[in-house]
């Protein structure tokens, strides 16, 4: 294993942040996997799970069964990660900047279209090998000026290349769940059932940027683009990205953490990076795969004190009864009941809300929303 340690633009006197990275195997020989944890820096669970999936690395490398390479970011968010406000950790929004610390990544087929599109040949590797070396040419040349945004390509520069990007992150309250772009699901499908995901969420540019859709979103874009351009160039979709919510900001335990690390390993075994053993077979869908655009999200309509009626899990009808919101005061209960049918996969961690807070995250089956489909 070698370790990288890469420190971020300093943002003001005497102060210096590092990104530490361990890297297994060798470039070029295989695949080239991506993990990063906790971007969001009180999402815990990956940064355990990447505690786990350390040694089993570290020891299938020192065997020579790492057959290609496998970038491991343990904590992805240095910057989040010492951020306290009223002695709470508040790792998701930048401090100076309010910015999410998981959006607003590049558009790079927007940055490198005009400088890559006339190169295109007919060879898919070679085009391949021409969109990364862009990539990496468009993040040398971007001059980050805030600690921040030297965060956002010092993570870039680790992953541009990867065939695979694995994004650990968790909800509030959750069951396991898995975000990934339509382009990249039937590669990443096998992960998802490792893991157990109880819902998977797809989309085509959910917005705003986060890190996972830029790093899959450039091969889809350039595909569309070279199609509308009637090209004879094909680019096949080169990097597989995945968000994963490994359920919930508490669930930060030994047990849960070496499950998931085993089922990042079986799913290495599957790509032939890992050797050391065939993968297990595929476990049976814990659930069919849903569009991000019919995940309901409820709302606090009133303020008051939210008693749960429904467990992250849960498996809903539109019409049931999630919470109820409570003001003592008027001594008013006011209902808060699903709109679509599916499993309730996330649930907000407070248990006073003002009005127009978030409640729920409902995994419904049909479209019904456009636009905008992150929350904040
Ligand atoms: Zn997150």
């Amino acid at each position: 294993m070698q370790v990288q340690n890469h420190l971020l633009l300093s943002p003001s006197l005497g102060t210096h942040k590092t990104l530490t990275s361990f890297h297994f195997g060798k470039p070029g020989t295989g695949p080239k996997i991506y993990i990063q944890a906790s971007l969001h820096a009180e999402e815990l669970p990956g940064m355990l799970t990447a505690y786990h999936l350390r040694p089993l690395l570290e020891r299938l490398d020192a065997a020579g069964q790492v057959h290609g390479e496998v970038v491991l970011v343990p904590m992805a968010n240095p910057i989040g990660a010492a951020q306290r406000v009223q002695h709470k950790l508040a790792g998701r929004f930048e401090l100076d900047s309010a910015e999410n610390f998981n959006r607003y990544y590049p558009n790079f087929a927007q940055h490198i279209a005009d400088e890559v599109l006339p190169a295109l040949g007919k060879d898919a590797a070679a085009n391949v090998a021409l969109v990364r070396q862009a990539m990496e040419r468009y993040l040398e040349q971007w001059t980050p000026k805030t600690e921040l945004h030297s965060l956002r390509r010092t993570l870039l520069q680790l992953s541009f290349d990867a065939d695979y990007v694995l994004d650990l992150h968790c909800d509030c309250e959750a069951v396991m769940h898995f975000y990934c772009e339509e382009a990249c699901w039937s590669a990443l499908e096998p992960l998802a059932h490792y893991l157990r995901s109880r819902a998977i969420l797809l989309a085509k540019n959910s917005g705003s940027s986060p890190f996972d859709e830029c790093l899959s979103g450039v091969w889809w874009r350039l595909a569309e683009m070279i199609a509308a351009r009637g090209m004879d160039a094909p680019l096949p979709q080169s990097c597989h990205s995945t968000t994963i919510e490994l359920r919930g900001e508490a669930d930060v335990q030994h047990e849960l953490a070496a499950q998931d690390a085993a089922a990042i390993v079986e799913f290495l075994r599957s790509l032939g990076v890992l050797r050391d053993a065939p993968a297990a077979p595929v476990p049976a869908a814990a659930c069919h795969a849903t569009p991000l655009a019919g995940s309901e999200t409820l709302y606090a309509a009133v303020a008051g004190m939210v008693v749960f009626a429904a467990q992250p899990g849960d498996t809903l009808k539109a019409g049931d009864l999630v919470a109820e919101v409570i003001d003592p005061i008027a001594y008013r209960s006011t209902p808060v009941c699903a709109g679509v049918d599916g499993v309730l996969y996330a649930r907000i961690r407070e248990r006073y809300v003002t009005n127009g807070c978030e409640l729920a995250k409902i995994a419904g089956a049909v479209a019904f929303k456009t636009g905008e489909l992150l929350g904040a």
